[in-house]
């Protein structure tokens, strides 16, 4: 993988340009590849956004979330899309398994793969371009730098403000992780001056749900969660037959996992949810508790140190169990876990 600094001198040439994401895409997924579309287009460049799948609905007011090709529905047209693709820009994602069922497609493409991305171990193979930077906040920012680095700060406009501030948001749990660096808060005031209203954006995201959404977690929190005091850990179950009675929709248990970590003590969150086809889980730590590998070693995943996911073809109580033997083989980090 050659730097993406290759890429500036080139940015004038309009290509036929793809832009993709993992899966079930999050503000940072949704945010990062809008707000490189909305500055890709001012060069007269070809370029479609295309999802692997669904989204949250929270994100549908995005600029140009509308246009996004939802891979799931629109196979023939997005395969034509890819393959006729010159550059195919990765976004928020580094191993291609995370684009579900587009990853053959986008290996037997011949265009070039570029990569944007802060997560660890990059499959960097398969990228003829990139970057990879797990210091970065989100990929919202590493697409600023990206825009700023090329020498085109002046082409940050208010579409691309609100989509690169949804995700730095979004990832950094509102300029709460360790990885808010002053660089994060700079960009942030660049995008403000930009013309970006930024309590308009949050709102959007997080006060956008339905009512049953809200009783669902009522329910998850009373009924779902167990606490393990002597591993400084939490986990929540849910069963595929709560999200039916809630009518839970993709993004409605986005951030869920976090309402464990509020208790005094618990380092370690889980929740696992039957999504029928799989088990899906995701895990928060604090501090030196390394999820990273946790989800690797575990639950076929993977993510940040603080915050990754994984999932599993066993059964829920099958992944509660495996879960319970995780934290028993780990209880010396997790039980003399020092705050
Ligand atoms: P979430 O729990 O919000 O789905 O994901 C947390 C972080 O872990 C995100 O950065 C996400 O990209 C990553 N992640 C989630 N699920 C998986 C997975 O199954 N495999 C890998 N490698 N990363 C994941
Ligand atoms: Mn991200």
């Amino acid at each position: 993988m050659e730097s993406i600094n290759h890429l500036f001198s080139q940015l004038k040439a309009p290509r036929k340009v793809v832009i993709t994401m993992h899966q079930k895409p999050d503000g940072d997924a949704m945010g990062s590849t809008l707000g490189l579309y909305h500055f890709l287009v001012q060069f007269g460049h070809t370029v479609t956004v295309i999802s692997p799948t669904n989204w949250a609905g929270f994100l549908n007011w995005m600029p140009g979330c509308q246009e996004v090709v939802d891979y799931e529905r629109n196979v023939s047209s997005a395969n034509k899309l890819i393959e006729e693709a010159e550059w195919i820009f990765c976004l928020d994602f580094n191993t291609l398994n995370r684009t579900k069922n587009m990853e053959a497609i986008l290996l037997s493409s011949g265009a070039e793969r570029i990569l944007i991305d802060h997560h660890q171990q990059p499959q960097t193979e398969v990228f003829a371009y990139g970057v990879s930077d797990t210091t970065k906040s989100s990929t919202a920012e590493m697409v600023f730098d990206f825009i700023v680095n090329a020498g085109y700060e002046d082409k940050i406009n208010k579409n691309i403000a609100e989509c690169i501030y949804t995700g730095v948001m979004t990832d950094t749990g509102s300029f709460r992780f360790p990885s808010t660096t002053a660089n994060v808060h700079r960009l942030i005031a660049t995008l403000k001056e930009k013309g970006l209203e930024h309590g308009l954006v949050h709102e959007a995201i997080y006060d956008n749900f339905s009512e049953n959404r809200l009783r669902f977690i009522g329910n998850v929190l009373l009924n779902r969660m167990e606490v393990f005091y002597e591993y400084n850990s939490a986990l929540i179950a849910i069963p595929a037959a709560d999200l039916v009675k809630y009518d839970i929709k993709t993004g409605d248990t986005e951030g869920l996992v976090n309402y464990p970590l509020s208790i005094e003590g618990i380092k370690l969150a889980a929740i696992v949810i039957d999504r029928g086809e799989e088990r899906k889980c995701s895990f928060r730590s604090k501090g030196a508790v390394d999820v990273n590998t946790f989800a690797r070693k575990y639950f076929n995943g993977g993510g940040h140190f603080n915050a990754a996911g994984g999932q599993s073809k066993d059964s829920l109580e099958q992944v509660v169990l495996a879960f319970k033997t995780a934290l028993s083989e780990n209880k010396e980090l997790l039980s003399t876990y020092k705050f």
